[in-house]
């Protein structure tokens, strides 16, 4: 039974103000729990823990309502005696994995303590009762993550059969940290020119970021996944990548993030074949190529996709055998990327030059207009398409000059197929070098062959601009 009799006392005590006046007055004094609750209208539990020790317990489920120490009704009887009890000082509200852990301190009479909580949408209620005066943390695991709670501790004091409360400790709040879970097995694969990644997780995980890395570069996110692998397909075949992982959570809208993992690292599934060019009737006599090739032997079409962005080039014609090839400059090696037929004249000097001036279009000797115009020498030898009669149209192209192609015809220019023009003024800056020689030897490639246009064929096949032409005459 509840401590009827002292609470009247106490409520006395409380409305005469006599309090003020006796020598424990400035501490706590035995009152119910009520007192823990902030405002009016408090639901807290406040089931005394004498009554409770009879029956197992049953944590937030009591229902009583606190009683009011303070009812005026009351009729003071003369104070026997007025019981000290302990404080509690809350000292710390910990988020761990998840639950919150609070620890405190208290001073003086104390049997054990009461533990409240209040959220932001509810008032104080008690959620523990601790026997054990010496337990002085507690692990609330009720709780949501990502929400704040707030705490205050009672002390009880159990004397002569009658419990007594002290007053509040003080509150503290405590977030309950949102845990993310782990990033398990990295793993990288090559697989030709993409790499594979595969990890396992544990824990709690929405999903992914990843990070990727080259040799030359820092870690930056690229793609943010749900599932467990991810195919990279953006890589050159002269890096190493390192990528690494990064788990989040998203609760309420937000992203929580996780640890990263250790970096993983991984290169393209080929081989990089060097050679040095020892025939003397070679353009490229005393250069190093290099040639990508996959782990069965094939070669590797197209490198140039899977070069750096950055990479340079050097352009070699072979005036003799009418063929362009260019090469990309990697590990100060010489990697054959495209060869293109051409049709350079006896005027065509032999040497080395820069890439000096471009136009789009531009008016050549005839008078006639070539595309894609890409200045070799500074005296007027360029890289241009087949010549139109037209000025700037690609309607009127010669068909005899495109036919021709693949022989020493022009006045000194090197003409090409559009297309060729086109990839020599997209991909070779001004000075770029570009190498004119008479060579019998080594090539990494072979002279392309192209089929003759007929008479009323007057554009390009290979000119995108013209496409639309090969279209509507079903051609090409
Ligand atoms: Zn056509």
């Amino acid at each position: 039974m509840r401590s009827i009799k002292f609470k009247k006392i106490l409520s006395a005590i409380l409305m005469a103000g006599v309090l003020t006046t006796t020598p424990m007055a400035t501490t706590a004094y035995a009152n119910t729990p009520a007192d823990v609750t902030e405002q009016e209208g408090a639901q807290g539990d406040t089931t005394l823990p004498e009554q409770e020790a009879a029956q197992p317990e049953e944590e937030n489920q009591g229902s009583q309502d606190p009683q009011d120490p303070q009812d005026p009704q009351d009729t003071p009887d003369t104070p026997e005696e007025v019981i000290k009890v302990g404080k509690a000082r809350l000292v710390s509200v910990t988020s761990v994995k998840e639950t919150l852990q609070l620890k405190w301190k208290a001073k003086g009479n104390v049997s054990g303590y009461l533990i409240y909580r209040k959220t932001s949408d509810s008032d104080y209620k008690k959620i523990k009762t601790i026997r054990d005066k010496s337990q002085v943390s507690y692990v609330d695991q009720k709780v949501t993550p990502n929400k704040t709670y707030r705490y205050k501790i009672i002390c009880f004091y159990r004397v002569d059969g009658e419990v007594y409360y002290g007053s509040n400790s003080n509150p503290i709040s405590g977030k309950v940290k949102v845990e993310v879970g782990r990033v398990k097995n990295l793993k990288v694969k090559a697989k030709k020119i993409s790499l594979k990644l595969n990890w396992k997780k544990s824990g709690e995980v929405s999903g992914f970021f990843i990070y990727k890395k080259s040799d030359k570069g820092s870690f930056k996110r690229i793609a943010k996944v749900e599932k467990k692998s991810y195919l990279d397909e953006k890589i050159y075949l002269n890096q190493k990548y390192s990528y690494k992982l990064r788990p989040y959570r998203k609760m309420d809208g937000k992203v929580f993030f996780g640890e990263y993992t250790k970096p993983v690292s991984g290169k393209a599934a080929v081989k990089a074949v060097k050679r040095k060019i020892t025939d003397k009737n070679s353009g490229v006599y005393g250069k190093t190529i290099l040639t990508y090739e996959y782990n069965d032997g094939t070669m590797v079409e197209n490198p140039e996709k899977y070069l750096d962005d950055q990479v340079s080039y050097v352009m070699y014609i072979n005036k003799s055998r009418q063929m362009v090839t260019a090469y990309a400059k990697v590990d100060q090696c010489l990697v054959p990327v495209k060869v293109f037929i051409c049709s350079p004249g006896y005027a065509t000097p032999i040497g080395t030059f820069h890439l000096n001036l471009k136009y789009r279009w531009h008016e050549l000797m005839g008078p006639c207009w070539g595309q894609y115009c890409s200045r070799i020498t500074t005296d007027g030898i360029y890289f241009h398409s087949i010549f139109s009669s037209q000025p700037n149209s690609n309607k009127t192209m010669s068909v005899s000059a495109y036919n021709k192609l693949g022989t020493i015809c022009s006045h000194g220019c090197v003409r090409l197929q559009a297309y060729a023009a086109k990839w020599i003024f997209d991909h070779c800056p001004i000075g770029t070098e570009v190498v004119i020689y008479n060579g019998s030897g080594y090539e990494p490639f072979k002279k392309p062959v192209i089929g003759k246009l007929p008479y009323w064929h007057t554009w390009d096949p290979t000119d995108e601009t013209a496409a639309y032409l090969c279209k509507q005459h079903k051609c090409h």
